[in-house]
């Protein structure tokens, strides 16, 4: 079973793209090769197309690295017919009788030809190939409604060959658009707001604040999967682990009961900046929606937005708990954020929060807390960890 198999996969919005095309188009293939690492897989692009061939022996690898890969609208596996109608009418009813095996009973023939050479029109080849499969009685057209459609492309120097179509990620490539520092807690939210930054193409790294000994290990070790399953797409990234135990304490002394959540996002947004800087981060990214609880009405994102000078990405802003736990279901982080290791302390949390905070009484009682030791200290605390997520860990 040496024989390679080829896939194509069709690539969507980067298309549009012009000027940035050629980038895009070798990044998009750069990562799909890093999953595919050490299989002596070759990728490459040509005319809107990614092709991969791979050994056989890699097929569930292949095929689960084209489900993960973002930047793909759809893929399938191809076969190559030789450039003539009646090569091409074979492979067709190949993967004809394949269909029938899935239960299709009716199809239609897409055909396209880059080239114009080529004796025979879109049209053409769809007419003569599928009145075979259909005289063969293997298959019934149904232009309206098929159940499957078969794709044919004649290319310049190969003619390809479909039928099972599987819809990829969509989005653009990772590492196109720039680099942010997710703010990662074990909750819902916060790698949902990272999957949909990497599905515009950004690289994050990510930063986690813990509190032992009133944070688990089991807390942190929830982060590091949820980091671990984001890294798959993300195609590797840095988990930052902050020490904030101390900073919490010195809020509970000084902070006025009603402002201890605030105080501590304010912290953590100060820490956040000083490590993006050090990253070379270019933003900030936290799960935050408007108005889910108290730390989220308008005025006190305005605190915390304040209190730094860096941009503060908020991708889950408009959208509501059973839309983001969907995508979460749907990402696959779903299950390791719900399992009940909290990570962050009811000690800390305030019974009545404030919900709309002044920023000058914010500002005062931030000044009045004598926390600028406890971040400095904090940000020395910091540990890095690197997180593979693709390749030979499968
Ligand atoms: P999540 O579901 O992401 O935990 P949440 O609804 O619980 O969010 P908050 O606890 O107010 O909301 O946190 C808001 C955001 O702040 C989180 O989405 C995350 O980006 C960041 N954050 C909160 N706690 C931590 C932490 N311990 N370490 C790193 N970031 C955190
Ligand atoms: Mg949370």
């Amino acid at each position: 079973m040496n024989e390679n198999l080829l896939y194509l996969a069709k690539i969507g919005e980067i298309n549009l793209k012009k000027g940035n095309l050629k980038n895009f188009e070798r990044r998009l293939a750069q990562n799909l090769s890093l999953y595919l690492e050490n299989t002596g897989a070759s990728v490459r692009v040509r005319a809107g197309r990614l092709f991969l061939e791979i050994p056989s022996e890699f097929r569930t690898l292949a095929e689960k690295s084209l489900d993960m890969l973002i930047g793909i609208t759809g893929w399938a596996e191809a076969k190559v017919a030789e450039k003539n109608i009646d090569s091409i009418a074979a492979v067709l009813i190949k993967e004809a009788k394949e269909a029938v095996r899935l239960g299709c009973k009716t199809f239609k023939i897409e055909a396209r030809r880059s080239d114009k050479s080529f004796p025979f029109t879109s049209y053409e080849i769809g007419r003569e190939t599928g009145a075979q499969i259909h005289m063969a009685g293997i298959l019934t057209v149904d232009v309206h409604n098929p159940d499957i459609v078969l794709s044919v492309e004649v290319r310049e120097k190969s003619v390809f060959v479909y039928g099972v179509e599987h819809t990829g990620r969509r989005g653009l490539p990772c590492g196109v658009s720039g680099r942010g520092l997710l703010l990662l807690s074990g909750g819902i939210d916060s790698p949902v707001a990272g999957y949909r930054m990497l599905f515009r193409g950004m690289k994050l790294d990510f930063l986690y604040f813990h509190s032992h000994p009133y944070t688990s290990p089991e807390a942190q070790q929830k982060v590091e999967t949820l980091a671990e399953k984001l890294a798959e797409y993300g195609l590797g990234a840095y988990l930052n682990i902050v020490s904030f135990t101390k900073v919490q304490q010195q809020i509970k002394k000084t902070a006025p009961e009603a402002y201890l959540t605030l105080m501590m996002r304010m912290c953590m947004m100060k820490t956040a900046e000083r490590i993006a800087k050090k990253v070379n981060a270019q933003c900030l990214i936290t799960g935050e929606s408007l108005a889910q609880v108290a730390s989220q009405t308008v005025e006190n994102l305005s605190v915390t937005n304040s209190c730094i000078d860096f941009p503060v990405f908020r991708p889950l802003i408009g959208m509501d708990k059973e839309e983001i736990t969907a995508l979460a279901i749907k990402i696959g982080t779903y299950e390791t954020s719900i399992l009940p290791y909290e990570d962050c302390c009811v000690l800390f949390s305030p019974k009545h929060p404030v919900l709309h905070t002044r920023l000058e009484d914010a500002f005062e009682i931030y000044n009045r807390m004598g926390i600028e030791p406890f971040l400095d200290e904090a940000f020395e605390s910091c540990e890095t960890k690197k997180i593979i997520g693709y390749g030979k860990k499968k």
